[in-house]
């Protein structure tokens, strides 16, 4: 299951900054997350319950090219 943003995680405001907002678990900015549970910590609650429920990690660089069509004779 997949998502193209994960953006239901709980926020709080950051102290001093009036429009900057963070993960209440892992206090990672809203801004660095980006929507995405790479975002938070790994020992983040949000992103482990995420994890722990299947879903899967925003990153499309996971793929490796198949290029195994080499005819050598
Ligand atoms: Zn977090």
């Amino acid at each position: 299951m997949k998502k193209p943003y994960y953006i239901d995680y709980p926020q709080e405001h950051v102290e001093g900054h009036a429009h900057t907002y963070q993960c209440v678990y892992c206090k990672v900015v809203t801004t660095t997350i980006n929507g995405s549970i790479e975002g938070h910590l790994p020992s983040c609650e949000f992103r482990l319950k995420l994890e722990r429920d299947g879903f899967e990690k925003n990153a499309d660089s996971n793929s490796l090219p198949c290029s195994s069509s080499d005819e050598v004779d």
